[in-house]
């Protein structure tokens, strides 16, 4: 795994899941359901946590949103996903959680976000309300700060302020301040209020690449808490995973983020389980974590005339994606194989060697064989139209003699 210096930050228990400290970067993401409706909830919290989501946030804004949520995390207990849940609360968080104490019970962590919780005096009351609920039950909370609900009367401040300053500096400037300074007051104003510090995280979500890295530099310049990180409405598809990437890849590199959600809307009736796996990308891609075999494959040119080695690499990630959910549980470490699957003897040999098993395709014009290397030695040389069904078997074994949990 990669060396990266994580910055020092206060661990967080949400829900027996760390955040923080030098515990491992924790993959999270939010269901998109009406959280009234319980069984469409469970049914995608579920899904989610399956994929890889080591925490899973759901909306509460309503009163029958707040009631289904104890049903919620039984019937998810009941099915064994012991992801944490948190309740996102906006506007009406003080009121929910203490008209229906036993959603406020089951739930594992509170997000506040401290633009919507009322202005002025309202403001503080009901900011104060939910800590202190928070308190009361002993759960985390996460203050969540996003710049398209910024608090108004912050910003209006820090505008005046600017503008009476010597040097006054440009309005990204104290709108990017004003994210930090909310994010930090509002920790404060939770301490103030009587919430231990290792119960509070930290976000400050913008949709822009340049503006979420320097907001998060300075945010993990002036505070310890330990920081939720993601892209706010980062979009739809390939968009959104590439400014995602993008953002993540910079600051995790500098150490900073201690759980990630990539935040991607999904086509009408896509798979939300998406944004879990890109999470994951990102981290394994970055070698700070790994969570399944990494397939690389050459991306082919004019010596890969056919689509057999498209097909291979294909199948073979496929059959990769069917067995892991066992694999994971019998063969502890499988996460770290690595396999190539190349397409020419240009690259391919020397790639395959690099691999814990690798097979190099003959491109056009070869001899019609497959040399197929196991941790840097050739092995064999397959041939005919059973290659990808002899290479799984080889799969297969290495991984039972490898991975066996002793
Ligand atoms: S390994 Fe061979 S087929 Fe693949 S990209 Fe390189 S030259 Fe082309």
């Amino acid at each position: 795994m990669a060396e990266i210096t994580r910055r020092p930050s206060i661990p967080v228990n949400v829900g027996g899941i760390f955040i923080g400290g030098s515990h491992p970067i924790a993959v999270q993401s939010m269901t998109n359901t009406d959280t009234a409706d319980v069984a469409a909830t469970v049914k995608q919290a579920e899904a989610l946590a399956v994929a890889g989501s080591e925490l899973v946030r759901l909306t509460v804004n309503t009163r029958e949103a707040a009631s289904a949520v104890p049903e919620i995390v039984s019937r998810l207990r009941d099915r064994h996903i012991t992801a944490p849940i948190i309740g996102d609360f906006h506007y009406n968080g003080h009121i929910l959680l203490r008209a229906y104490p036993d959603c406020a019970r089951a739930l594992d962590k509170y997000r506040i976000n401290p633009g919507n919780v009322g202005m002025g005096r309202q403001h503080d009351d009901n900011f104060r309300t939910i800590i202190e609920i928070a308190n009361e039950n002993a759960k985390p909370v996460r203050i969540g700060v996003n710049w398209g609900s910024l608090d108004q009367s912050l910003v209006t401040r820090l505008m005046d302020e600017n503008a009476r300053s010597a040097e006054p500096k440009d309005s990204r400037a104290v709108i990017m301040e004003a994210m930090v300074r909310s994010a930090i007051d509002s920790a404060e104003m939770a301490r103030a209020y009587g919430m231990r510090e290792d119960r509070i995280i930290l976000s400050a979500k913008v949709s822009g690449v340049q503006d979420l890295i320097d907001v998060y530099r300075e945010l993990a310049r002036r505070s310890m808490h330990a920081l939720h990180l993601g892209l706010t409405e980062a979009g739809m598809g390939r968009g959104g995973i590439v400014a995602s990437t993008a953002a993540l890849s910079i600051l995790l590199q500098e150490g900073i983020g201690d759980t990630i959600r990539v935040s991607l809307t999904p086509a009408p009736g896509g798979d939300r389980t998406e944004e879990v796996r890109t999470c994951q990308d990102v981290l394994q891609s970055l070698g700070i974590r790994s969570f399944s075999p990494r397939v690389t494959a050459c991306p082919g040119c004019g010596r890969t005339t056919s689509t057999v080695f498209q097909e291979m690499a294909d199948d073979i990630q496929q059959y990769l994606g069917s067995r892991m959910l066992v694999w994971k549980q019998t063969y502890p470490g499988v996460e770290n194989l690595r396999i190539a699957v190349m397409g020419c003897v240009v690259n391919g040999p020397g790639e395959s060697k690099h691999a814990n098993i690798g097979i190099s395709l003959p491109g056009t014009g070869e001899e019609p064989k497959a040399p197929v290397y196991v941790d840097g030695r050739l092995i064999t040389t397959l041939k005919g139209s059973t290659i990808v069904n002899e290479f799984i078997t080889i799969l297969d074994d290495y991984v039972e003699t490898r991975f066996r949990r002793s």
